[in-house]
């Protein structure tokens, strides 16, 4: 799996659609990966499980 990941609709805080992989963690519901912004200055991250789930984290 790649370590850095495009977002069509970008950060909604600084709009960068870059994002990295900051972490993972194997669940039961699969692999729990969370992306952080790659964006100057930015801390904007979420969480995805899978490909289905979609976590902002604020
Ligand atoms: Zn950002």
């Amino acid at each position: 799996m790649s370590l850095e990941r495009e977002r069509a609709e970008g950060c909604p805080r600084c709009g960068e659609t870059t994002f990295y992989r900051a972490a993972s963690t194997e669940i039961h519901l699969g692999e729990k990966v969370k992306w952080r912004c790659t964006g100057e200055g930015c801390d904007y991250s979420f969480v995805r499980i899978g490909d289905a789930v979609d976590t902002a984290t604020a």
